[in-house]
């Protein structure tokens, strides 16, 4: 008998605070996820503890430590970018006495760039995109061709659906994938494209001007152009 164990982690919304992102540089609304990890038997978990905490920014979407002396309040308006006093006060008091960094358009698409990229990372890890391919390979990939070997007994007819099989599964794994990333980057693509003025087509240009590192972003904007318009 094979015992299925392991650790299961979910990250649970908790509020939202305001922040000084260190990563865009911009005074923005953070959401708080609450990470808790607990061990599993086929899948039934026990129970769940605390591991730690982490603000989102909800415009360049990057992750970034709890600031200090912050506390996340559930009531924030999800619509809510740029604290108002209020939310400033209540969320992250400290930040009343220092002024905010002067907006930096740049600085604000390089983070979001950064987490596109490493929300492409994270999903090619997780392996979704490839799961779904290996089992689409497996049901429906590998009988087609041996259907097709069995029908014909013709060997190029054999290589080239086995060729073939190998494009669609790649192309299906491509699809996906940036399907996925399109899913989750959305609104904060759309969010920075807002607050820079920039059209997608501005982003995308911007996006290969800053330099190699980040071709697979304007790849992947090029591609799902029409999600984010
Ligand atoms: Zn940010």
């Amino acid at each position: 008998m094979i015992i299925v164990w392991g650790t299961k982690v979910k990250h649970t919304l908790s509020g939202a605070l305001a922040l000084d992102c260190p990563a865009c540089g911009e005074r923005a609304i953070g959401d708080e996820y609450i990470v808790s990890s607990a061990s599993h038997i086929y899948y039934i978990p026990g129970t769940y503890k605390e591991e730690g905490r982490y603000v989102r920014c909800r415009l360049c979407s990057m992750k970034v430590d709890v600031p200090s002396g912050a506390n996340a309040a559930s009531d924030v308006p999800i619509e809510m970018l740029v604290p108002d006093e209020t939310v400033l006060l209540a969320t992250n008091p400290k930040l009343a006495d220092i002024r905010p960094e002067e907006p930096d358009p740049i600085r604000l698409q390089a983070a979001l760039f950064t987490a596109v990229l490493s929300c492409k990372d994270r999903q090619e890890k997780e392996g979704n995109a490839g799961g779904f391919s290996g089992v689409l390979l497996l049901f429906v990939a590998i009988p087609a061709v041996i259907y097709l070997f069995v029908l014909t007994g013709n060997y190029p007819v054999l290589y080239v659906s086995i060729a073939l099989g190998i494009i669609g599964v790649i192309l299906f794994n491509n699809w996906y994938l940036h399907r996925a990333i399109a899913k989750e980057m959305k609104p904060y693509i759309q969010r920075t494209m807002k607050r820079c003025g920039l059209s997608i087509d501005a982003l995308i240009e911007n996006a290969d001007k800053m330099g190699k590192g980040f071709r697979p972003v304007s790849k992947h904007l090029t591609r799902c152009r029409e999600h984010y318009t």
